[in-house]
């Protein structure tokens, strides 16, 4: 459906996207998971016709953007960061203009009604943009990226700025969109593309760091599991409990939170849960369990991991080497 190969963006000097390439299969839905200034919004400007690149080649269901550069954007609905909402109108009004403004020839009246019912927005018709909560007014930006049914469906960030409530609405919407579209969005929150995505391509400094399906990410990061536990008791002797639990790994002591209960960070071996060992131990220590959560991996310990893991494969290799010559 998508296919974008060595695409490469250059500002002045530095360069915003330095070669990226990869295809994006129909009814996919992708996560661009990337800190700020990854270079997320360049790839996706890009890919909706609205940015011109520098280098390399995007081909969007078949056809080059560089030669139909007007067929590809009508099969492209676009959220940009910042939605492209007029506050003076209502969601109708508002709805009804994107489809002149986008020449659509399907029957307007039954086509913004569909829309308007996908995006739950049928309460809300009638109100002026600027009166909608921010959770609303994200969804008129996504009926807008709707409006004359393009197969793909492109949102940059669509979750910043939203409550936790409309956050997990605007989740809901995009999997159901995800039912007959093909859907890329961007965030620099893991949990929102294990939530969300089937596959996800990491993004950092305008190069790829991994592109991999969602369940592999976890699985390949952490290499086990982090939980978080608030425990009474004396320091060593409870730390030197844990370690000896079946299955632990490592404990890390996180401070002491108050007179007698610590913070501990206990990593376990892949596939073993020790919550419930922990739990017995604790008890038969006398000791007490103020507080269990799980801590994941974070953004930054990915980047971490994934370096360190061609690091790792790199001096193997090296090593392989030496060994062979000798
Ligand atoms: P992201 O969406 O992942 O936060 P962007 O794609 O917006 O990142 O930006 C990628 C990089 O390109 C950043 O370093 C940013 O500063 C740079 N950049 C983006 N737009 C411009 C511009 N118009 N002129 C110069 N540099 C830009
Ligand atoms: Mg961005």
């Amino acid at each position: 459906m998508i296919k974008i190969e060595n695409l490469t963006k250059r500002y002045g000097k530095s360069y915003a996207l330095s070669g990226i390439s990869f295809e994006i299969g129909k009814g996919e839905i992708v996560g661009f998971l990337g800190p700020n200034g990854a270079g997320k919004s360049t790839t996706m400007n890009i890919l909706t016709g609205y940015l011109s690149f520098t280098d390399g080649s995007v081909t969007v269901d078949g056809l080059d953007m560089l030669d139909f550069p007007d067929e590809v954007k009508k099969k492209v609905g676009y959220l940009p960061e910042i939605p492209p909402v007029y506050p003076d109108m209502t969601v109708s009004e508002y709805l009804n203009f994107v489809y002149d403004l986008k020449s659509c020839k399907l029957n307007r009246k039954k086509h913004i009604e569909e829309i308007i019912e996908v995006t739950r927005l049928g309460d809300v018709k009638g109100r002026l943009i600027s009166n909608l909560s921010k959770g609303y007014k994200q969804r008129v930006g996504i009926a807008q990226a709707l409006v004359g049914n393009p197969p793909i469906i492109i949102l940059d960030e669509p979750t910043v700025g939203l409550d936790p409530r409309q956050v997990v609405e605007i989740r809901n919407l995009i999997r159901t969109l995800g039912l007959d579209h093909t859907v890329i969005l961007s965030t620099h929150i893991l949990s929102e593309v294990q939530a969300v995505c089937d596959r996800v391509i990491i993004i950092n400094k305008g190069k790829i760091a991994a592109d991999k399906k969602t369940e592999e990410i976890a699985g390949a990061v952490e290499g086990g599991k982090r939980i978080s536990a608030k425990i009474t008791g004396p320091v060593k002797e409870v730390t030197s409990a844990l370690k000896a639990l079946q299955g632990v790994r490592s404990v890390d002591v996180g401070g002491q939170l108050d007179m007698d209960s610590t913070d501990y960070v206990i990593e376990s071996e892949n596939g073993v849960d020790i919550r419930k060992p922990l739990f017995s131990m604790i008890a038969s220590r006398g000791w007490y369990l103020l507080g269990l959560e799980t801590a994941g991996a974070n953004l930054e310990d990915i980047f971490l991991a994934l370096t360190e893991k061609t690091a790792e494969t790199k001096s193997r290799k090296k090593h392989v080497k030496i060994s062979a010559n000798a």
